[in-house]
């Protein structure tokens, strides 16, 4: 039978009707592609449905919600669910493409099947993507590859024309928080926020239902609330402490990881135990980049909210919460100081996507909002 329970992604796609229709009917019917793209805007729910279809073809009920299988996958620690990122500045590693295709060969561990969901795949190019092509066009039996990008206008023809293209449609900023708001039940303005900072609806409520994430958010927003009274060593405190919150949501991941390769230790070749020791190693620093980001995206709505101050609109505030924060930070500075403030969080974001160390980038940053706050 196929369930459809309140807990199951796939039934709480309700921003994205038809894809949902459409995902739930494929699964349903056993006719699931072996190669799907999924094309919209960011903060669409692309990544939200690719864990929602995966949870679906994982599941023996077609994605309950409830058994051990979708509350890994719900969970994002199914070994058998691999999500791949572009790793460098430019796009993805050919070493990535490389590894992905070594996993492919292998068997699942857990699940009948495995689905691989490569995130930005406009970032797959020249060499990666044509060492994919082949892989896409015959995938093995039990493999599902779901491919996220903004707009096939800008992926390689040859990836598009494997694919069955899923398009999302454009969400506005109310009707994601409508979405988070009926998901969780929570008030309005605390889900505002969370889409400002989190992206996506789904992404949204789960960053509202963890504890750790919000902590990592407050305290890295209490960071720069005291910038313009910090002096260098406070400053160097404060990275080295968010940096210890923001991987606090990690624990969960690594204790699976370890369970995972504890329990195929016994199993698994030498070569195969490295390669996913390797995996989990990758798993684990695009998780923390995820988590780096979003802590960044925290700052940069605060300092939006600064500006909206300043420029007289305070109807535009989402961090409802912190509104103290806020007004303090608005009483300090001026509105050349809130934007140079934003362009250094922007400069950090790209510290984080060409992988400069995480510590050292929020130093730099609070060091360079300081410095935009107080002088400008
Ligand atoms: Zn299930």
């Amino acid at each position: 039978m196929f369930a459809s329970a309140n807990n199951s992604l796939l039934a709480q796609l309700d921003t994205q009707p038809r894809v949902r229709d459409f995902l739930e009917r494929a699964v349903r019917t056993d006719r699931a592609s072996h190669a799907y793209l999924f094309v919209g805007a960011p903060g669409s729910g692309k990544l939200d449905a690719a864990w929602a279809l995966a949870q679906a073809l994982l599941c023996e009920q077609g994605g309950c919600g409830a058994c051990d299988s979708c509350i890994r996958v719900a969970r994002k620690t199914h070994p058998d669910v691999h999500l791949y990122e572009p790793e460098s500045a430019t796009g993805y590693l050919i070493a990535q493409i490389r590894d992905l295709l070594e996993d492919v060969a292998l068997a699942p561990i857990r699940a009948p099947r495995k689905v691989y969901i490569v995130d930005r795949a406009e970032q797959l190019r020249a060499n990666s993507a044509n060492a994919l092509l082949k892989t896409l066009e015959e995938p093995p039996e039990n493999t599902t590859f779901i491919l996220l990008g903004t707009s096939t206008d800008v992926m390689l023809p040859t990836i598009v024309s494997r694919c069955q293209c899923v398009p999302f449609r454009m969400l506005s900023t109310d009707e994601s928080t409508d979405a988070v708001a009926r998901a969780t039940g929570l008030p309005e303005p605390r889900c505002r926020m969370a889409v400002a900072v989190a992206g996506s609806p789904a992404r949204a409520a789960a960053f509202l239902k963890s504890a750790e994430r919000q902590e990592a958010r407050r305290q890295m927003l209490r960071a720069v609330d005291a910038l313009p009274r910090a002096d260098e060593a406070d400053i160097l405190l404060a990275a080295k402490d968010l940096m210890v919150a923001i991987h606090a949501p990690l624990a969960d991941v690594k204790s699976t990881q370890q369970a995972v390769l504890e329990q195929n230790a016994d199993y698994l070749s030498r070569g195969a135990l490295k390669q996913l020791e390797e995996r989990n190693k990758r798993e684990l620093s695009a998780r923390e980049r995820s988590g780096i980001m979003e802590a960044l995206a925290s700052v940069r709505t605060l300092l939006r909210d600064v500006l909206m101050l300043l420029e007289g609109a305070p109807d535009g505030v989402v961090n409802d919460d912190v509104r103290d924060i806020v007004e303090r930070l608005a009483a300090s500075t001026t509105t050349a100081g809130a934007i140079a403030a934003l362009e250094a969080v922007g400069r950090a974001e790209k510290r984080i996507a060409r992988n400069i160390t995480p510590q050292l980038t929020v130093e730099v940053m609070l060091f360079d909002i300081r410095k935009a706050l107080v002088c400008l």
